[in-house]
């Protein structure tokens, strides 16, 4: 098996209404996918986390040629070359998405090639489901939040998700506000994370971490700076609420300082972002020798969600225990126009639950002709 061709689809798709985080607000979403063809006529689609034009220009131009005549199977050697080639220009950020993206879809080519579902290529028992948590509860629009936050807790109940994830970010006295409201409106049975997209220094972290430790806080995500893991173990150190980061971190090079410092108590590198499945299997080995739950962030299309989902389903626990703590992966249910508009079939969601596909290699099939009116180039 040899790679004939590769493709970089830059998507771009407009939102019926923004939306916001502490850093920034959207009014269009963005995904660059590849497409990986062999001389046998066989697929494989990865995709990257990220400005979509720059990874696609990186796929396209640069990283994507390196691959034809290269046997698809062969991640490891096909991985350290990708990275061999880019190394003295970018260790992380849109170099390593770019990787992520060729990466995933080389391991869609071998679990297709070797007839069985990639999780279970990977070394995953047979597993049906896994527990979803919703993302949403972010800013924006005219309403009041709580308003509106309300109608979206009650959305996430309906559908049977028994864990969310929150932003926060407008402060501490606001947030402490929110955090108690969407709190109440999901009752105390349901996990709640809040996550800050580092929108704080150490100190404000802390405050808002103890204002809302009593309302029993699943995890607070990039409280600070992903450029300051010591930071992360200054907020770590003075609350009871796990800390979750490391969407913005890449490589097990890049992930092996916040394990050293003991800086995480879960870490979330995203298989769209982080050097893709290959290196997410390191980073999570690496995690483990310092007792950290690795559990993948997921954006972007039925891609990347599938690799995250295949990738985690594939973890074992560490430490082991007899009654582990439930996987909990999350499931992004913001606006996206072409989210499920792109693939023939949706993943199955069910009452919170994701369930694992059964078909050969990622399971996500495009339909022909999806990409016109989201391309972005
Ligand atoms: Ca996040």
């Amino acid at each position: 098996m040899r790679v004939r061709k590769v493709d970089a689809c830059a998507l771009r798709g407009q939102l019926s209404q923004p939306f916001s985080f502490s850093q920034f607000s959207y009014d269009v979403r963005e995904a660059m996918l590849v497409r990986v063809t062999t001389e046998d006529g066989r697929v494989g689609w990865g995709e990257a986390y990220g400005p979509a034009v720059v990874t696609a220009a990186i796929v396209g131009d640069f990283l994507g040629p390196l691959l034809i005549g290269r046997d698809p199977r062969a991640v490891e050697s096909n991985w350290e070359m990708l990275y061999a080639r880019s190394l003295d220009y970018g260790q992380k950020g849109v170099m390593l998405a770019a990787i992520s993206a060729l990466d995933i879809a080389c391991w869609d080519l071998k679990a297709q090639d070797a007839g069985t579902p990639l999780y279970r290529l990977l070394g995953a028992p047979p597993v049906e489901s896994i527990q979803c948590y919703w993302t949403g509860f972010y800013f924006g629009g005219d309403e009041p939040l709580e308003r509106r936050w309300e109608r979206e807790a009650r959305d996430c109940l309906e559908q049977g998700f028994q864990a969310a994830k929150m932003k926060v970010g407008l402060g501490v006295a606001r947030d402490a506000e929110l955090v108690a409201a969407v709190r109440g409106f999901l009752g105390s049975e349901v996990k709640l994370s809040i996550d800050a997209n580092h929108a704080y220094m150490p100190t404000d972290a802390i405050e808002l971490a103890r204002r809302v430790e009593g309302l029993g806080i699943h995890w607070f995500e990039e409280p600070v700076s992903p450029l300051d893991p010591e930071a992360y173990l200054q907020v770590k150190s003075q609350t009871s609420i796990p800390i979750a980061g490391g969407e913005c971190e890449a490589t097990r090079f890049g992930f092996e300082r916040w394990f050293r410092l003991r800086a995480l108590d879960y870490a979330q590198p995203d298989l769209c972002a982080c050097g893709g499945i290959t290196e997410g299997i390191k980073i999570a080995t690496l995690g483990s020798l310092t007792g950290v739950h690795v559990t993948p962030h997921a954006w972007g299309t039925a891609i990347g969600q599938a690799a995250a989902l295949h990738f985690y389903a594939a973890r074992p626990r560490h430490p082991s225990t007899l009654v582990p703590e439930s996987k909990l992966i999350e499931c992004d249910r913001t606006e996206n126009p072409y989210r499920e508009d792109i693939i023939e079939q949706p993943m199955r969601l069910e009452n919170g639950r994701w369930y694992l596909p059964d078909s050969p290699g990622l399971g996500v099939r495009i339909r022909p002709k999806a990409f016109e009116p989201y391309l972005a180039d």
